[in-house]
């Protein structure tokens, strides 16, 4: 009968044991890994939701699907565009095709990946032929990408062209005029600068663009290529 107490005694203070440890551990790993992931995850989901079935403007008319946004919710990065183009419309991605691979040139030039940010569009559908999206357009959506901010809450935002400013700011300066110093949104650091498909038209622009990415960079504490006139060269070309 000893025994029997003996053995039972053990799986007692071994279950002791593995509730004060393994079972507590896992129980703290899980609310250590960011208290507010769960929710963020939740409320983006709730508000990709609400986008898909949106019927506020006519650009759901013509839409495959619309393009919410993809990368990191936890990020201190956030890029916006201007709308999607055919390809985004096809994928349901943002900034994919040549300007996507551009603005994946730009973030790799940065240290980062395009799953260390997130990256979205002013507007969420596409614009016929890809015109410039209306100010009724941006208006009508911009309930939306307020509210992506005010979940994801970047640390900085880069405004990827005038109408992603605009949409910000209902600013109507020139991207030209706007772009390489900081402005504030909501106590959030945006910097303006010129859009990749913008860019891609227009080359020469690209060390402007890079300029400001350096801003961003020592923003964010990343490190920042020193400026040498040879990898000054080197990483406008990258990009
Ligand atoms: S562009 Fe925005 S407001 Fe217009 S239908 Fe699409 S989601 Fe709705």
């Amino acid at each position: 009968m000893s025994k029997y107490v003996e053995i039972w005694d053990e799986i007692r203070s071994y279950l002791d044991f593995a509730e004060k440890s393994f079972f507590w551990e896992e129980k703290i790993q899980v609310t250590q890994k960011n208290p507010d992931d769960g929710d963020i995850t939740v409320r983006i989901n709730i508000l990709k939701k609400k986008i898909e079935s949106c019927t506020r403007c006519s650009l759901n008319l013509n839409r495959k699907q619309t393009v919410f946004g993809a990368g990191n919710v936890n990020a201190e990065l956030l890029f916006i565009g201007e709308a999607p183009g055919e390809e985004e419309d096809i994928q349901g991605l943002p900034f994919v095709g040549r300007a996507g691979k551009l603005l994946t040139d730009i973030i790799t030039a940065m240290g980062l990946r395009r799953d260390d940010v997130f990256i979205c569009n002013a507007v969420k559908c596409r614009p016929p032929d890809n015109r410039t999206p209306t100010d009724e357009e941006i208006l009508l959506c911009n309930p939306y990408l307020k509210e992506q901010i005010e979940i994801i809450k970047p640390k900085i935002i880069v405004a990827l062209g005038a109408v992603s400013v605009r949409a910000l700011f209902k600013s109507k300066e020139s991207i030209f005029a706007l772009r390489g110093r900081f402005l504030n949104f909501n106590g959030i650091k945006v910097m303006p600068t010129f859009h990749p498909g913008f860019l891609l038209r227009n080359p020469t622009y690209k060390k402007h663009t890079w300029q400001d990415i350096k801003l961003v960079m020592k923003e964010m504490n990343l490190p920042v290529p020193e400026n040498k006139e040879k990898n000054k060269k080197q990483e406008v070309n990258s990009i």
